[in-house]
């Protein structure tokens, strides 16, 4: 059986003080809980140091959203995968679609970010998603295909090990439409199917992906409970401590 992997991506929310406050409130609802899923918490880059300090001797992880792919050098404004290690990161969300569409991130540029990640140890969250007008023109399965197969071009099991898919469908992202249980384990097995092909089916068998968007309290345990579905990334909702404790603990 997959573990359950809950992840919280803050984007660009909560400086310093706050992000103390919320981790913080996460730390003492989590306490002593036993709990059956994993959890890790994407705060903004500002964040992370602190963040590291705060969750030594939690079950809680942690993970940026974002990096460049160079290790060091003239890149203003970037940050690379070796700075994340220093501040305790073990993942690193990449191919966000606010980062494809905002900042104009292509599949190549999140396959060299990928390779990166994982060349420094650093387990990647990868997101992938159609938008609306692409699932209502019946592209769906076709976008994913080609985001995974160039999203991952190049890379081996051995190195995709720790590797994790986020299904993020474009249209559930911070507009209050989950995609229904149904809609998302069809895209959910539809990936584990083509990981089959692409790797192996022992490798597809044991890949975690998880669903991302408007997952709420009250739609995880739902969503998760589909047998593809693996855990959440979870946007809005992570940022209130009491609703992401209730969606990690959706988790069974
Ligand atoms: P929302 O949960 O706010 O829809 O965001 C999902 C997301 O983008 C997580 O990466």
């Amino acid at each position: 059986m997959r573990k359950k992997i809950v992840a919280g991506n803050w984007k660009m929310n909560n400086d310093l003080n706050s992000s103390v406050a919320l981790i913080s409130e996460i730390k003492n609802l989590l306490a002593s809980k036993s709990l059956n899923a994993e959890v890790i918490i994407c705060p903004p880059f500002t964040s992370l140091d602190a963040a590291n300090s705060l969750i030594k001797d939690t079950q809680i992880k942690l993970g940026a959203q974002n990096m460049y792919y160079e290790k060091s050098g003239a890149f203003t404004g970037e940050i690379s995968p070796l700075m994340l290690k220093s501040v305790g990161c073990q993942y690193v969300i990449l191919g966000h679609s606010e980062r494809r569409t905002i900042f104009g991130e292509s599949n190549q540029l999140i396959n060299k970010k990928i390779k990166a990640a994982v060349e420094n140890q650093l387990n990647p969250i990868f997101c992938i998603g159609e938008t609306l007008e692409e699932r209502e023109s019946g592209v769906t399965f076709k976008i994913i295909e080609t985001q995974m197969r160039e999203g991952l071009e190049g890379l081996t099991a051995e190195e995709l090990a720790n590797l994790i898919i986020a299904y993020e469908p474009v249209w559930a992202i911070g507009t209050g439409k989950t995609a229904t249980p149904e809609q998302a384990e069809e895209v959910h097995a539809f990936i584990r199917k083509l990981i089959g092909e692409l790797y192996s089916t022992e490798f597809a068998e044991k890949l975690i992906i998880q669903y991302g968007g408007s997952v709420k309290p009250e739609n995880a345990a739902e969503l998760m409970s589909q047998p593809d579905i693996d855990g959440a990334l979870v946007g809005g909702a992570c940022l209130k401590a009491d609703s992401f404790v209730k969606i990690i603990e959706s988790a069974q």
